[in-house]
């Protein structure tokens, strides 16, 4: 049976334009690929290129009074939101811009419209249109989910910070992941007086316990007003804010909620399950190693499969796709030790095991340090970095690395090449440091702090 495409991709975010264009580009086989919305997805649109840029944005105000310390004459006179968002708003419609353009070059046939799946084979457009095709790529992402309450609809989610008409000047974040406190602390830099509950005793669940610690002590002592063991009760709008209570029966009035309370994949109304894709707890589309659904000719990869919901695990996921069903070379995606930033203030980067992960699994020995550093300290700032390595005593192997400090992301994204390369605590020691930097300290500790 001939089909109009070889792949038909529905989703134009990190994980479906790469899959698309390295199809199209580098195997030659005709390629379309459906958008509802804007091309670049969830990363690009609604978050980690925005987030990231929020980041920078709320880091100028402490920098001008860092640069004071050292010496310029610089005055601050205040954060202008409008004039940020406006400049935001236009590297997003550049970045869109890049990724048509991307697509168009490499020869895929775009389609700007919602699609679903008609039968293993068969999609169909929003106008009724249907397009056949030898594969089907689902690449549809996630989106945030608020809990179920009364009230729910006078706070947003991450979807609406970047449209925010104003600055508020009082802001409640609800959740402890990683959403909720990076905007915590992008929030708090803006200068918007910042609360964030989170419903159990730590923020950042998973990640290992000292780093996380460390960065929530941090997050307060730069003001983030972090209440933990808090959830909202209820809320309803109240003027031009919203009114809440919390479960210390506590009422407060803030100008915008946010609810950062996680994210689920966006599976629905797609035929999905009529054509007998799996889908699990969540209504994450169940695929193997190779992100094949139960339905052979239909694969998923991204946030919609609710593995890793990373944007480079959904774009390597994409192209293990590519090669698996183009180039004849199955290829499972590799999920081990992927390294990851935290946005928050400090910053966190981290591979590996947390060390409560490495001690279930065997002895180790963990390696640590906490310093004020040069820059910070030379402007009087009381900010601490921290450092740890978990070591397996078994084959001496780096388990874990986990840094807070400015720049972490940077640092463990080269540290995370160790890791996975399989680098023992003897390597780290036998690189030479680089001085004077932070991240030295990661090839001169010395002393185990504990073993276990
Ligand atoms: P997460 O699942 O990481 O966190 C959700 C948070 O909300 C948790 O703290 C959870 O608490 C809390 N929560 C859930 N339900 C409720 C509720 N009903 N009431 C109160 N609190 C609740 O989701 P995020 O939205 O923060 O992020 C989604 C994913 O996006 C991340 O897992 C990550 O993969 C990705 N991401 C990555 C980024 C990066 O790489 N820098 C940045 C942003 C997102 P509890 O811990 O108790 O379950």
């Amino acid at each position: 049976m001939a089909f109009d495409y070889d792949l038909f991709v529905i989703g134009g975010g990190s994980g479906g334009v790469r899959a698309a264009r390295v199809a199209a580009q580098e195997t030659g086989v005709k390629v379309a690929l459906a958008e509802e919305d804007r091309y670049g997805g969830t990363c690009v649109i609604r978050g980690c290129v925005p987030k990231k840029l929020m980041v920078f944005a709320s880091g100028y105000g402490a920098m001008a009074q860092d640069a004071r310390a050292y010496g310029w004459d610089v005055t601050e006179n205040g954060f202008d939101w409008s004039a940020f968002q406006k400049k935001m708003h236009a590297e997003l419609d550049r970045l869109e811009g890049i990724y048509r353009s991307l697509l168009k070059n490499a020869g895929v046939e775009t389609f700007d419209s919602r699609a679903r799946i008609a039968d293993p084979h068969t999609v169909e457009l929003a106008d009724g249109t249907r397009k056949t095709a030898k594969h089907i790529l689902i690449a549809v992402g996630g989106r945030p989910v608020k809990p179920d309450m009364t009230g729910a609809e006078h706070a947003i989610t991450s979807n609406g910070i970047f449209d925010l008409k104003e600055l508020p000047k009082s802001m409640l974040i609800v959740g402890g992941g990683y959403i909720a406190s990076e905007f915590a602390g992008v929030m708090n830099g803006m200068g918007v007086a910042t609360t964030q509950f989170y419903r159990g005793a730590q923020i950042l669940r998973g990640f290992d316990d000292e780093a996380r610690n460390f960065v929530a002590e941090e997050m307060v002592a730069r003001g983030v007003d972090l209440q933990r063991e808090t959830n909202i009760t209820e809320l309803r709008r109240e003027g031009a804010g919203v009114w809440t209570k919390d479960t210390n029966g506590i009422e407060k009035v803030y100008d915008q909620v946010m609810f950062a309370t996680g994210r689920c994949p966006n599976s629905d109304n797609l035929g999905l399950e009529e054509v007998g894709v799996a889908l699990g707890r969540k209504g994450e589309i169940i695929v193997d190693e190779y992100s094949q659904t139960a339905v052979p000719s239909i694969y998923a990869v991204g946030d919609v499969t609710d593995r890793a919901n990373l944007t480079p695990v959904a774009i390597r996921e994409g192209m293990a796709f590519v090669e698996t069903v183009f180039e004849g070379n199955p290829t499972k995606s590799d999920h081990d030790l992927i390294p990851t930033a935290i946005f928050t203030q400090p910053e966190m980067g981290t591979v590996g095991m947390s060390e409560e992960e490495a001690k279930a699994q065997g002895p180790i020995e963990v390696y640590k340090t906490s310093f004020k550093p040069m820059q910070q300290g030379f402007a009087g700032r009381g900010e601490r970095v921290f450092m740890k390595l978990i070591i397996s005593q078994e084959n001496r192997k780096v388990l874990g690395c986990h840094i807070v400090a400015p720049g972490a992301g940077e640092m463990i994204q080269l540290a995370g090449i160790a890791v996975k390369m399989g680098a023992t605590k003897e390597d780290f020691d036998r690189t030479c440091a680089v001085h004077p930097t932070m991240s030295e300290e990661l090839v001169t500790l010395k002393t185990p702090v504990r073993t276990g």
